[in-house]
């Protein structure tokens, strides 16, 4: 993998555990010539992945709507910064530059963003690798969610299985890279009969 995009909080959590964890990912990436992208913001989690690996001189790619980008919170030191009109193109943009998601520790924006890297991986639009680090087993309740879905018939186990889980960097990094994206189980036209 060339790219990942990582999704996290735009806060830093209550505990240190986050910090270093974010820390070790940039790390990660720095090491094995992987290119972070990822929301373009200094502030949270985002900025203490962006900052591990510009202190590294590694390639980090922001991608930031308009709305955001006058806020205090843009990173200013990043290798790049995409502009984007909108919050869905900048989505759109995110995709076509990487050939996998994670996502750490966050709220509504990194849940809004995994999920729906998720929903292109279910409808085949995509195949790439997604996973969450789970530090501090922070996504269980998630997890749960989504095992309880399955069992309501609403979401299919391969599906659900296409999800990495790890509560380590590099455990969670080596189950990507080896990753078999499942086999479309349902054909789904999106041109009305007529
Ligand atoms: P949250 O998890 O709600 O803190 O939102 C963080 C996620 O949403 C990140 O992955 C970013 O892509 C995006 N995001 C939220 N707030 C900002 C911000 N102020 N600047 C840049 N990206 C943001």
């Amino acid at each position: 993998m060339k790219r990942i995009a990582v999704f996290c909080g735009s806060s830093k959590g209550f505990h240190n555990d986050y910090l270093v964890e974010a820390k070790k990912m940039g790390e990660y990436f720095s090491n094995h010539e992987i290119g972070l992208v990822y929301g373009g913001g200094k502030i949270g989690l985002m900025g203490v992945i962006a900052d591990t690996m510009i202190d590294k001189g590694a390639e980090v790619i922001g991608v930031i709507p308009n709305l955001l980008r006058h806020e205090e919170v843009a990173h200013t030191e990043i290798s790049q910064m995409i502009i984007t009109k909108k919050m869905s193109k900048r989505k759109v943009k995110i995709s076509k530059l990487v050939d996998g998601y994670i996502a750490l520790p966050g709220g509504f924006g990194t849940l809004d963003e995994i999920f729906e890297a998720l929903t292109l991986g279910q409808l085949g639009i995509e195949n790439k690798p997604i996973g969450i680090l789970n530090t501090r087993k922070y996504f269980d309740h998630s997890l749960r969610q989504l095992d309880h879905m399955v069992s309501e018939g609403f979401l299919k186990e391969e599906n659900r299985n296409m999800l990495h889980v790890s509560e380590s960097v590099e455990e969670l990094l080596q189950s990507m890279q080896n990753y078999v994206p499942p086999k479309l189980s349902k054909v789904i036209n999106l041109v009305p009969k007529k």
